[in-house]
């Protein structure tokens, strides 16, 4: 590794302090704020800060607020070592890594949150309290690193419009940038939580990316038609999951772009098809529920449409592979029965 490693800052004085040392040098700042369990997803993010800016800034904070009762807040994947190696792999150049009392200090009352027509629908209405939770301390957050640019991932739609309300209405200085959602090698996009998937559950899972990849490839034949769009998926996941029970999906929807309302009218150019699949899987010898997220941004504009033809090209290369596999069965067989 040549770069340098990043410097750790562990409070919010240090914060503070480095920040104004980089106003006098007028440094652009970028900022990617996460949970920590940092996979390639993250590092797109941090490596479009690298590119965007003069400074890029990391934190890891497992944010106690965004959890509901019963999640999984104490279980969480914390990871630090490896996240500090990523983090230098990407030119990070500051970790902000708080303790939970640094960031909500004794006597810490304030409440930011918007409203419910953002915060109690689809994630929110899944996770109560979970974006007051989400406002509260990116709002903190911003507040010390007074970035010029915040990164967040196209995989939480809903957290990027609430986050860029709270940005607007606020009078915050930072430019929001979404960047597309990263997968993995079949489709399935990569999530922290991706780990807590068994063998068997793992596999069950790409039935998301499939059905979402029937939605993408009836919009890049030029159906706009959001009945049939939505149609595309529901029969997919229905033909897939018809071979084993291990999935439902929680919810599916068209939402207008960039915000949360579903679309009204039957014709689209552009919309967010937002779905959340329940998978049963086991952990530590007991039944878990892992919940996963997906959207697709449609929209014949860039960087949404070629995220949309890498999905497509994702899913056909596992398809040929298992082609292959199959085949390759097939002949085994032949040479045994020879
Ligand atoms: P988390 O650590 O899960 O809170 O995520 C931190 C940031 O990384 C959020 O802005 C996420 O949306 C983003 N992120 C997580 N997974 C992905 C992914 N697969 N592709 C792009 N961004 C992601």
């Amino acid at each position: 590794m040549s770069k340098k490693p990043p410097i750790i800052l562990r409070t919010r004085e240090e914060v503070q302090n480095w920040r104004e040392q980089l106003r006098q040098q007028s440094a652009r700042v970028g900022f990617v704020p996460t949970m920590g369990a940092l996979h390639q997803g993250h590092c797109h993010l941090l490596s479009r800060a690298r590119s965007e800016n003069d400074v890029v800034v990391l934190s890891i904070f497992v944010n106690p607020a965004q959890f509901g009762q019963g999640e999984d807040f104490s279980a969480y994947p914390r990871t630090f070592q490896e996240d500090l190696e990523l983090a230098q792999e990407n030119g990070v150049d500051a970790v902000f890594y708080p303790t939970a009392s640094e960031i909500y200090p004794s006597g810490f009352s304030t409440r930011v949150g918007v409203g419910p027509e953002l915060s109690l629908c689809l994630e929110g209405a899944a996770r109560p309290g979970h974006f007051d939770g989400v406002c509260l301390v990116v709002s903190i957050l911003l507040n010390l690193v007074d970035p010029d640019r915040l990164y967040l991932g196209q995989k939480d739609y809903q957290q990027c419009v609430v986050l860029r309300s709270v940005i607007r209405d606020l009078g915050m200085r930072a430019h929001c940038e979404i960047v597309p959602t990263v997968r993995d090698f079949d489709g399935l996009a990569l999530s922290s939580r991706n780990r807590y998937l068994s063998e068997g559950s793992r596999l069950s899972a790409r039935i998301l990316p499939r059905a979402m990849n029937c939605t993408a490839q009836r919009y890049l034949a030029g159906e706009r038609r959001v009945s049939q769009l939505l149609e595309a998926f529901e029969s997919c996941f229905a033909q897939e999951s018809s071979k084993n029970n291990l999935v439902e999906i929680e919810y599916l929807v068209a939402l207008e772009l960039w915000g949360l309302k579903p679309i009204d009218s039957d014709h689209s150019d552009a919309m967010v098809i937002a779905a959340v699949m329940r998978v049963n899987t086991e952990r530590q010898g007991s039944p878990k529920v892992i919940r996963l997220l997906d959207n697709l941004i449609l929209q014949s504009q860039e960087p949404w449409i070629q995220a949309i033809r890498d999905l497509k090209d994702r899913i056909d290369f596992v398809s040929m592979r298992e082609d292959e596999s199959r085949v390759q069965a097939i002949r085994n067989r032949e040479g045994e029965g020879l």
